[in-house]
C-alpha cells in the first residue's frame, strides 16, 4: 500500500485553532502523491516520508498564513511565492485559497515545469509558475508593486530576502519571512534593511513544530513607502553583499 498524509485534525486545532476540509485534504494528499512520483526524475525535496512532508512542508507552510490579524483574507489577493522550489510555502497555501492569484517564482526552469503541472492537476486556474531571477523580474512593470503578499523561505538571509521581496509588495503589502532560528541580532539588522526598502517590521510569531519541537519563526513585514528603482541591486549582489 502506498504511503499517505497523516490527517493530525486535533494538531490543527489545538496550534490554529482552524482545520483543513475533506477537500483541502484530498488536494494535499494528492500533491504529495505527485511530488513523489516526480521527485524521482525532478529533484524537488529530501522530505517525502508522511509525517516529516506534513510537518515540513504542509503545517510549516501553512501556519505563516492562518490567524494573522493584519491580514484580508476575504479579498482575492496576488501572492508571490520567490524561490518557490517544488512549490513551497505556497502551494498548500493556495490549496487552502483557491481564489487567491499566486504567482509562483524560481529561477530554475525544471521546478517551475513542475509548479506549472502541479498546479494544472491541482485545477488551480488563478496561479502560474515562472523562471527568472527575483533581481530581473522585480524591475519589470508588470510584476514591480503589483502583490498583497509575498512569501519567502529557504531562499538565503533575511536582508538577503527583503531585497527580494519588497520591490514586488504594493504599499501596504505583507511580506512573510520563513525562518528557523531568529535572534536579536538578525532583526536588528533586518530593521536597518527595512528602512532602506521602504519596510517595516510588524511581527515576529515564534513556534515549536508539532511534531520534532523544532524552532520556526515567521516574520511579517509591511512595505509603507515606495522602493528605490535601485533595488534589487544586479544578479547575485544581494546574495554576496546583504544591505
Ligand atoms: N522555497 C522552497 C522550500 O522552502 O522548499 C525552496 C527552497 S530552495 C532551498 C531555494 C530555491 O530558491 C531554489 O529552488 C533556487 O533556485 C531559488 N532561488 C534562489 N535564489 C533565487 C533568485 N534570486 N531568484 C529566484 N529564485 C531563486
Amino acid at each position: 500500500m502506498k504511503n499517505q498524509l497523516p490527517i493530525f485534525e486535533k494538531i490543527w486545532e489545538q496550534k490554529l485553532n482552524w482545520k483543513p476540509t475533506k477537500e483541502q485534504l484530498d488536494q494535499w494528499e494528492k500533491l504529495y502523491q505527485e511530488i513523489i512520483l516526480i521527485n524521482d526524475k525532478v529533484n524537488l525535496t529530501r522530505i517525502v516520508q508522511p509525517e516529516e512532508f506534513w510537518e515540513k512542508h504542509l503545517w510549516d507552510s501553512v501556519t505563516g498564513i492562518i490567524g494573522l490579524q493584519f491580514f484580508q483574507y476575504s479579498k482575492k489577493i496576488k501572492v508571490i511565492d520567490i524561490g518557490t522550489g517544488g512549490g513551497f510555502p505556497g502551494l498548500p497555501i493556495n490549496i487552502i485559497f483557491p481564489t487567491w492569484n499566486f504567482t509562483f517564482l524560481d529561477s530554475r526552469r525544471k521546478k517551475i515545469e513542475v509548479v506549472n503541472f502541479l498546479l494544472k492537476t491541482l485545477g488551480l486556474k488563478d496561479s502560474w509558475a515562472l523562471t527568472g531571477r527575483a533581481e530581473n523580474i522585480a524591475h519589470n512593470s508588470d510584476f514591480r508593486e503589483k502583490y498583497d503578499v509575498a512569501l519567502i523561505r529557504a531562499v538565503g538571509k533575511s536582508s538577503t530576502c527583503i531585497e527580494y521581496i519588497l520591490p514586488f509588495l504594493t504599499i501596504g503589502g505583507i511580506g512573510v519571512l520563513y525562518r528557523g532560528n531568529w535572534d536579536i541580532q538578525e532583526e536588528l539588522s533586518l530593521k536597518v534593511t527595512l528602512k532602506k526598502l521602504g519596510g517595516k517590521l510588524i511581527s515576529v510569531k515564534e513556534l515549536k513544530t508539532p511534531l520534532t519541537d523544532s524552532i520556526r519563526n515567521f516574520v511579517y513585514i509591511q512595505k509603507i513607502q515606495p522602493t528605490s528603482k535601485n533595488f534589487p541591486r544586479d544578479i547575485g549582489i544581494p546574495k554576496r553583499n546583504p544591505l
